[in-house]
């Protein structure tokens, strides 16, 4: 890992000043920020959080008033997606919740937890494989089960949605994966690394196998460079942009000079921030020029298949599915197109578009255990959209909105099937 003086760079006193000067009140942006569409309060729209960074920045105190607007905030980037006049409305959120959390004091208990979550856990191969099998032995005790039967007849209070968000684990885990090369199936045509994420090799560990072989059966020599590790994009969202520092030069490390068309990763959320790694890193010279290469590698795994000749001996996927967009691929990495020409490619299968399928499903990381009534209203309107298109898969591209969609599954009892897009491409490719 990259020695920490590496990285002890650029400081940012909350957003930055031609961040602010680009938003001009406009209010194109409101009706696509999910908190304002169940709130209708300008204080929690784009533009009123904006209006109250702008404060601050003049010299405004920061108030438990201003800390819960920008907590409340999803950093979705939907209103990016909308605003004409490109307010990199992400990055100031980013800038404004790393200024709050250098101006909080924080008690002993919550200054312990984050470093225990952030630093121990999401940072250590071995911690991770602790945590997952002692929740794999949680589930085969049956607990886990009685307490999601319990959350849903709403028996446990507050935690009852809580109960339907917790992850499962999906041994044998995907970090015994990590160090191996994966050959192409028939002619070799692209060399590509895989990163596999932190908390998805104990969770999504199917996940991350079925993008090898889906790669794998689009001639893609896949290798899984061992030094990688967290994204750091948790880090990013939750104001420890120093932390996010560490964690991008340890994939730098782990991936440049490896000779790759690409690098890959199936979680939107994280491709979001590894694409970023080139801003993230512009002032630390020992890496910049390398961050920069590093970020134009970085392909969305959708995105790559979608930009490759795709290998179309797919078998019939007979089913009627629709795409909820992940935010960070559709509104971070500008990707709406591919994963949906890759469903559609596949016989048999009836693609059907949801109203509002780029709105935020509400898991947004860890948003929907820390803010979880906002998180399950918004939940609930996604579902009443999702229903209404009548499929029996629902597909998106992102780890964190699978639990997300699955939890509104259990919770509507509707029982569709919750699925990553390349989840379904290598259903096609088993059944062809
Ligand atoms: S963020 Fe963009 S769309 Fe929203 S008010 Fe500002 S300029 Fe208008
Ligand atoms: S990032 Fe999402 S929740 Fe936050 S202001 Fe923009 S649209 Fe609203």
């Amino acid at each position: 890992m990259a020695d920490s003086t590496a990285v002890s760079e650029p400081k940012h006193s909350g957003p930055r000043q031609f961040d602010l000067d680009r938003c001009v009140h406009c209010g194109l942006c409101l009706n696509a920020c999910p908190t304002y569409r169940v709130l209708g309060l300008e204080m929690d729209s784009p533009r009123g959080r904006i209006y109250q960074m702008v404060q601050v920045a003049e010299g405004a105190p920061i108030t438990d008033a201003y800390r819960q607007h920008i907590d409340l905030c999803l950093a979705c980037r939907g209103c990016e997606s909308a605003c004409p006049s490109g307010v990199r409305y992400g990055r100031m959120v980013e800038d404004a919740r790393a200024e709050l959390e250098a101006n909080r004091e924080r008690g002993w208990w919550s200054r312990h937890m984050r470093h225990l979550i952030f630093v121990r856990l999401l940072q250590s191969r071995t911690a991770l494989s602790v945590a997952g099998t002692m929740l794999y032995l949680l589930e085969r005790s049956g607990l886990k089960a009685l307490a999601r039967g319990l959350g849903q007849i709403r028996l446990l209070g507050p935690w009852s949605d809580l109960m339907q968000l917790t992850p499962s684990a999906d041994p044998p885990f995907f970090f015994s994966k990590i160090g191996q090369t994966f050959p192409a199936e028939g002619e070799r045509r692209h060399r590509v690394a895989f990163l596999a994420g932190c908390i998805a090799n104990v969770s999504f560990a199917r996940l991350n196998e079925a993008t090898v072989r889906v790669l794998q059966k689009n001639g893609c020599e896949v290798v899984v460079p061992e030094g990688q590790g967290c994204c750091g994009a948790l880090h990013l969202h939750s104001g420890l942009p120093e932390e996010a520092r560490k964690l991008a030069c340890r994939n730098i490390d782990a991936v440049i000079g490896g000779e790759f068309d690409a690098v890959i990763t199936n979680a939107a959320g994280c491709g979001s921030t590894l694409k970023e790694y080139g801003e993230l890193l512009e002032g630390v010279p020992e890496y910049a020029e390398k961050a920069r290469r590093f970020a134009g590698l970085m392909k969305d795994v959708t995105e790559y298949l979608g930009s490759i000749e795709l290998n179309r001996k797919l078998g019939r996927v007979e089913a009627v599915v629709t795409y909820q967009d992940s935010c960070h691929l559709s509104h971070g990495q500008k990707v709406r197109r591919a994963p949906r020409e890759l469903l559609s490619a596949i016989p048999g299968l009836e693609f059907r578009e949801m109203a509002g399928a780029d709105l935020c499903c509400g898991s947004a990381g860890v948003y929907n255990v820390v803010e979880n009534a906002m998180s399950m209203e918004i939940l609930e309107r996604k579902m009443e959209t999702v229903n209404a298109t009548g499929a029996r898969i629902i597909a998106t591209a992102n780890p964190g909105c699978l639990l997300q969609l699955q939890a509104g599954v259990r919770m509507h009892g509707t029982g569709q099937r919750v699925m990553h897009v390349v989840e379904v491409l290598d259903l096609a490719y088993k059944t062809a």
